[in-house]
This record gives C-alpha cells, sequence and structure tokens, in this order.
C-alpha cells in the first residue's frame, strides 16, 4: 500500500485543508504515515505569513527529499503560491501547487506517477478563486472547519491576500450541510476557521451573524469557538448572540495589530484604538469571564520609541486575557515595503520581548480572575503521566486524573489550583 506524509505549517486553515487531502488519499487506498517516516508521497502545506514561516517551509521540503530521494515531493499552499520559481529550483520538487489548485493534488500525483518523477516540477498557482468547505479533527472532540477564505482587505503589511485571494465562502445551506456531516462524528466542539472570517457571505447577500445563527440550531455540536474575527466585524448583534447562544462559547480572537492610531493608519486596518477599547469594553460588559485574545505587531514602519510607549499604556489598559506577538518581517509584493518610517531589527524584537511580557502578566491576571470559579470543561483523549487534559469554555487548559469515561464529554470543574510553570489548572 502507498504511503503518504504531511508536513503542515502556519494557520487552522491549512492543516483543515491537509485533513481533507490525506481523506481524499486514504479513499484512494493511501495509508498516512509520519513525515519522518519513508512514504512514497510528501506533501507539505507551506505558509506565507512571515520569513520565518518560508523558512520553516524550505527546511520541511528539504527534510522530505532526504526522507526518501524517489517519493514524490509535493509543495502546496500559500508559498508555492507566491514563490513558485524559489521552490521549483529546489532539486528534487516534482508539484508545485498554489491554493486553488491544492485539493487537486491526487489528480497531479496520478499524472506524476504515469509521467515518471524527478522530471521537471508540474506547476500550477493559477490565482485563488474557488472555496472548498473543509475541517479537521484535532482529536476525537475538536474538528476545525473552515467556512471561508481570501481577504479583500490589503492591510499594508499583509501578503496573504496575494497567496489566498479575494474573500469567498460557500452559502449558508451548503455549510450547515457539512457541519451536519460534522455534526454526525463524535466531536463535541466545532472551531469556525477562516482568513477573514466575519468577511462569511458578503460577495453572496449572506452575513456571518444569518451563518452563527444557523450553526447554533444543528442538534450534535455542543461547542462553537470563532476562531478570529476582525474588530470591525465583530457587530453588536454577534456579541450579544454569542451572550445568549446555545453553543457559541465566551472566546474571541481579535486581531488588534498595533496600539497606536498613527500605525494603526498605516497599517490601513480599519478601525482606531477607541473603536478597539470600546468593543472589548461591550463583550466584558456581557460576558464577563470572556477570554479575549488579540494579534499584535512589534516594530511596524511609524512605531518610534516614542509611538511605543503610547502602545504599552494603551495594551496594558486593556481588558485582554493574553496577545499573540508577531515581529513585523517585510513581505513581497505588500505596500509596506514602499513606506517610510522603518524601525531597525533591534527595535523590533525588543518591542516583541515587552509586548511579550504584558502578555505573561495579562494571562496570570486573567487566570487569577478566574481562579475558583467552577466552569465547563471538554475532556480530551490524551493521557500524560496519568492525568486527563481539557478546555473550559473560556479556554482555559485543565487536567484531572484521567478517567476513561469522561473523554469527550463536558463536565464542570471547578479552577482550584494553577500550576504556575505549566499555565494549568487542576
Ligand atoms: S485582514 Fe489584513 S491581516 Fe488579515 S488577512 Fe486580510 S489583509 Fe491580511
Amino acid at each position: 500500500m502507498k504511503k503518504i506524509a504531511t508536513h503542515t505549517l502556519g494557520c487552522k486553515l491549512n492543516f483543515a485543508e491537509t485533513s481533507d487531502l490525506v481523506r481524499k488519499f486514504e479513499d484512494a487506498g493511501w495509508t498516512p504515515v509520519d513525515f519522518n517516516e519513508r512514504a512514497d508521497l510528501y506533501v507539505i502545506n507551506t505558509c506565507t505569513v512571515t520569513s520565518i514561516a518560508e523558512k520553516k517551509c524550505r527546511n520541511a521540503i528539504r527534510q522530505a527529499i532526504s526522507n526518501n530521494r524517489e517519493a514524490i515531493i509535493a509543495v502546496i499552499g500559500c508559498f508555492a503560491q507566491n514563490s513558485a520559481k524559489e521552490i521549483a529550483a529546489i532539486d528534487g520538487v516534482d508539484i508545485i501547487l498554489g491554493n486553488d489548485r491544492k485539493h487537486e493534488l491526487l489528480r497531479y500525483v496520478k499524472r506524476k506517477e504515469s509521467e515518471g518523477v524527478k522530471t521537471s516540477p508540474d506547476t500550477d498557482t493559477s490565482e485563488p478563486a474557488s472555496f472548498q468547505l473543509s475541517y479537521s479533527r484535532s482529536d476525537r472532540t475538536r474538528t476545525f472547519f473552515k467556512v471561508q477564505d481570501g481577504c479583500d482587505y490589503f492591510c499594508t503589511y499583509c501578503a496573504i491576500p496575494f497567496a489566498r485571494g479575494r474573500s469567498r465562502s460557500a452559502s449558508i445551506a451548503e455549510t450547515v450541510a457539512v457541519a451536519k456531516e460534522i455534526a454526525a462524528t463524535d466531536s463535541k466542539e466545532v472551531v469556525l476557521t477562516g482568513i477573514n472570517t466575519g468577511t462569511f457571505g458578503q460577495h453572496q447577500g449572506e452575513t456571518f451573524y444569518d451563518l452563527i445563527k444557523e450553526l447554533d440550531r444543528i442538534e450534535g455540536i455542543e461547542r462553537y469557538r470563532i476562531s478570529s474575527i476582525e474588530p470591525n466585524l465583530l457587530t453588536d448583534e454577534i456579541i450579544e448572540f454569542v451572550a445568549s447562544s446555545r453553543a457559541f462559547l465566551p472566546h474571541f480572537h481579535i486581531p488588534l495589530q498595533a496600539g497606536s492610531d498613527k500605525v494603526l493608519k498605516m497599517m490601513h486596518r480599519k478601525y482606531d484604538t477607541t473603536f478597539y477599547a470600546t468593543l472589548l469594553d461591550k463583550i466584558k460588559k456581557l460576558m464577563p469571564d470572556a477570554c479575549i485574545a488579540a494579534d499584535i505587531m512589534a516594530g511596524f514602519n511609524g512605531e518610534t520609541d516614542e509611538e511605543f510607549e503610547k502602545v504599552i499604556a494603551y495594551v496594558k489598559s486593556l481588558p485582554i486575557s493574553y496577545l499573540h506577538v508577531f515581529t513585523f518581517s517585510e513581505r513581497p509584493n505588500t505596500a509596506a515595503l514602499r513606506m517610510e518610517g522603518k524601525i531597525d531589527i533591534h527595535h523590533r524584537r525588543e518591542h516583541s520581548r515587552i509586548l511579550h511580557e504584558i502578555s505573561e502578566e495579562k494571562k496570570r491576571q486573567f487566570y487569577t480572575s478566574q481562579q475558583g470559579k467552577t466552569r465547563p470543561v471538554l475532556w480530551e483523549s490524551d493521557i500524560k503521566e496519568n492525568m486527563m487534559y481539557g478546555f473550559t469554555d473560556n479556554y482555559i487548559r485543565v487536567r484531572k486524573p484521567y478517567d476513561k469515561g469522561l473523554v469527550n464529554t463536558i463536565t464542570d470543574f471547578c479552577l482550584t489550583k494553577k500550576i504556575e510553570e505549566e499555565e494549568i489548572f487542576e
């Protein structure tokens, strides 16, 4: 039986798409194996979000080639879309597919098998325009469900619209049909993912708000999380709906990107710091225990030391639970390349370090605020040193002695004791 090994970099969307691909190959008789094992086909689903992500892609390609020089090596996804020429120059790569074609990989592999491998690579990086609903399961309990792809925003630092194309999605009816398929599995929690999820349906006269109302009605899915939503798209009606819904959890991931109005403007973001702070206050008023995570970028153009002082004061004032900190790196084709006010790499790293520290302090405060409270936990199947693990509705990691009967069930759990070094309650 032929073996397929995959390696996925980047966002939850890529993970959902890789899972879909693996299911297609399994249906065609292939067996999935670990990426370190000898396989007949290696698939690297790539990311282009930072230069570090691209470096990891190159390393994964080299590792696949050295694992088995006879295997078919397929490089797909965002880095393949934007840098096909560079990848084609790596000796040993057989297939390069951008985001519009990657779901057709099986067809390309069959063709390569009949043509013979290690000829020149088959490359197709047509502009991404099609949309495939897809989902992946991290374990029995949780499913990542891709409901939207692409972005029309063109923030000045971001290469994703070039790699993923314009915003698109399926209809609510089609999305609900696939959600019902997920509901028929034993997965209890669904994480809605997309590149700019809140723009779901915008080209078809439908809205993300209408989608979540429909999804909430599906029996068999007990919890939903929204993986990330732009602040300007997180409307009052969505917040109010989440607060009163059956299954949507009090957990938000709202990209902030910069804590300074001057920098937000340079980034072409669609809100200012006052709007963002007001939004968070609304959430906390309706859901005082909500977990709110925020992406923030360190060292974007214009983030001088003086400006960064404002950023520190602003971020400290927000009721966020933690930050995802990224250090700015110039991406090809983006408007930021042509901007003034570049920050040197030493200062970018220093801003990043300070933001990481603030994030840790925010997390400590959030955890302390939750100590002694009882929250519902979905228990996962992993065992480590006879302990089982899970997440509360508001995304706090917890553990307790293993009990097989609790796997994939939701039970109330009192957040009694915080284990400092591991950021976990037991
Ligand atoms: S909203 Fe901005 S940062 Fe997010 S994918 Fe679109 S262009 Fe990139």
